[in-house]
Parts: C-alpha cells; structure tokens; sequence
C-alpha cells in the first residue's frame, strides 16, 4: 500500500536567466507504515520536497498523491499530513500541554477528546511530568518531543520530519533517533525524515532515497545503499569506499591496471567501469601471493579494529578496515608487500 507517491515531480525557483531547477522529475512512492529518510547534502532539495508533500509549495510540474488521491491542489491544512520543523516553532509563552493540544483546539475537537490525547501523547513521549512547565523552562531534548506529541496529536497519516534533531548534541541526538524509531512503529504512522547524516539514515530508515541536486539518484533499504551503491556519489557520500577504474574482460571480470582482474557483484554495464569496494571488505594476505599485488604505505591501529594503506602498481591508493580480534598485532607493516581480495559479492559497480 502506498501512502506517498511523488510522480515527476519538479521545482523551479525563479524565471528566465535567475530560474533555478531545485527538483527535477523527481519520482518516489513511499509505502503506509514506513520509516522513509531522504539523505543528502545540504541545498539538494530535501526541504523543498518535503515542502511539496506538506502543500506549503506548488510542484512547478508533476503531482502528488496520497493513498492514491490526487491531492497537489489541496492547501496544507487540508491535507491528513503534518510537519515537525528543525526549530521545532513551539509557542513559548504556553506550557508544554497547550503545545500539543494547540492542532486540536484549531480544529474545535471536544474537550473531553483534547484531554484523552494530551494525556495520551505526554505519555507517548515521557513528558507527563513536564505538562504544566513553559516551554522556556525545558531543555532542548524536552522541547524535541514537545514538538513531535503536538504534530503526532492529530493523528497524521505522514508526519514529515525536516532536520529534527540537528539542533541536539551528540548523545541526546543517538537516544532521540532511537525514540523516534520507537514512536514510528508504536504509532505506525508514515514518517518521512529528512536528514544530511549518512549514520543517522542508516540507523533509523526503512528505506533510503538518496539526493544529489534536485534528483533522487538511488532509493533501497541500508544494507542495499552501504552494500550496493549504485552510483558514484552515492558510495563516496556514504561511509569509506575504494573507488578502482577498471575495464571489462569478455569473461565478465574486470581488470585492475596491469596487475590482475576482479570479478564483481554483477557484469559490466560498460567500458569503462568503476568498482567500489567497501574498506571492510577487503580480505589481505601478508606477502605477495593469494591476490592482487600492493604494498602497505601504512599501517594505523584504532582498538577495535586496524586500517591498512596501501598502494597498487600504478599508484591507486587503497584502504583496508581490518577487525582486531585478538590483542596481537596484525602481521602487516610499512613497506611490506601485500595481496588483496574481494568477494565478488562486496564488489559494486558504479554508474555516474
Ligand atoms: P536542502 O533542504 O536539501 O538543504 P532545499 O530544498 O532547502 O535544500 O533547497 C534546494 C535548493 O533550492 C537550494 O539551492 C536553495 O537555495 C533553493 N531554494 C529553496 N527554496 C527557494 C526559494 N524559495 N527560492 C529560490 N531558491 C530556493
Ligand atoms: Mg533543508
């Protein structure tokens, strides 16, 4: 069941010589239930996307739907979807219940019903001791789940999560995406979540669409976008990778420079390719022989595990994230000659 469907959806800010493409024929459906993130950098159209599905924004072309119903004509209010902003726009004079009963009393729901939820989104976000305090007098964190009980009040079918928790420090950031995740599946309502965090998309998603320039370039599950990126700006945007120029063999392997050939998760898709291998999927072997030819340039210890530089022939610099398993060091030094592996599985190949 689809909750979301952006159909070749565009943004264009401005017009003539200033018009600037901020979407471009982006199309995506994100299904009931789902904790969906949009990933990229910063000015890639996250916001602006969210924008769109919220009704704050007109797409310039395309359409949205919502469980099927096309509603790019509706105005914000009007559409069953609600927002949790990164400056969270609470009222600051009120206290934390009239926070998340304000939606309700714009609605004119009854008191009795006001009352049931209030008291049911306190508990939902541990904030019923905090009811009566301002929100002056609450911590950040605090005010974090303010904002997220009064969007989650109405009862959203979306609730569409810009940035919400950049504002936090680190380890009240870690301890509110695993809230979050928990509110997502205690609630089961559809969450789209925007965030520039790579981590913080692979910790808490569904599924990930990741965005470059107004486009969506790759959408898949974690392990499918860290295993298995598909294009180049995907796997350098996300974790360390290895990026090899290779070429295509008739045999569907690939070879590396002059020094041997690798095969890979799939056959080419053309001349020539790039290979990304994963540093923690890089298998070495001391000496020479079990491989393909390198030589360590560096070997540097991080307790729980070891990373090994090294170079090939041609000079492609390499990096292997070895797991320190005992409290021996590993047999790999400075200078020394190394071969290297992968299992074709770990082994992508790029386009773009
Ligand atoms: P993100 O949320 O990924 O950082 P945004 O969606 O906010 O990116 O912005 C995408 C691009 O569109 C940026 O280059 C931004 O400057 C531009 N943009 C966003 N809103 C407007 C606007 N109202 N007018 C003109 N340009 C805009
Ligand atoms: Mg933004």
């Amino acid at each position: 069941q689809v909750a979301v469907s952006v159909q070749s959806a565009s943004k264009v800010f401005g017009a003539g010589a200033s018009a600037f493409t901020a979407l471009n024929d982006v199309s995506v459906d994100i299904a009931d239930n789902e904790f969906f993130t949009l990933l990229g950098p910063s000015g890639c159209g996250k916001t602006t996307l969210l924008r769109l599905i919220a009704g704050f924004e007109e797409p310039t072309s395309g359409r949205i739907l919502l469980n099927g119903t096309d509603i790019s004509a509706l105005p914000p209010f009007k559409r069953p979807v609600n927002t949790v902003f990164q400056n969270y726009a609470l009222f600051p004079h009120m206290t934390v219940a009239q926070n998340i009963g304000f939606g309700l009393e714009m609605q004119k729901r009854p008191k009795a019903e006001i009352d049931a939820t209030v008291s049911e989104m306190l508990a939902l976000v541990q904030m019923t001791q905090m009811a009566g305090r301002k929100i002056t007098e609450i911590s950040g964190g605090q005010q974090q789940r303010v904002a997220l009980a009064r969007a989650l009040a109405p009862r959203p079918k979306v609730l569409l999560l810009d940035e919400p928790l950049s504002a936090l420090d680190l380890q009240l950031r870690k301890d509110m995406q695993i809230e979050l995740k928990r509110l997502q599946t205690e609630t089961g309502i559809t969450f789209v979540f925007v965030t520039h965090d790579q981590e913080e998309a692979l910790t808490m998603s569904d599924r990930i669409a990741v965005m470059q320039a107004g486009n969506i370039l790759q959408i898949g599950d974690p392990r499918e976008i860290y295993e298995h990126p598909a294009h180049r700006f995907v796997a350098g945007f996300i974790g360390e990778i290895n990026l090899l120029e290779a070429e295509a063999q008739s045999d569907g392997a690939f070879r590396v420079g002059q020094t041997g050939s690798l095969r890979a998760a799939e056959a080419s898709a053309g001349q020539p390719a790039t290979l990304a291998i994963r540093p923690e999927r890089i298998v070495l072997s001391p000496g020479g022989t079990g491989g393909l030819p390198g030589t360590i340039t560096n070997v540097v210890y991080h307790g729980t595990d070891t990373i090994v530089h090294f170079a090939l022939p041609g000079g492609t610099a390499m990096k292997a994230r070895l797991q320190n398993t005992s409290s021996a060091p590993l047999p790999f030094a400075t200078g020394d000659a190394v071969a290297w592996s992968a299992d074709p599985r770990s082994v992508s190949v790029l386009e773009g």
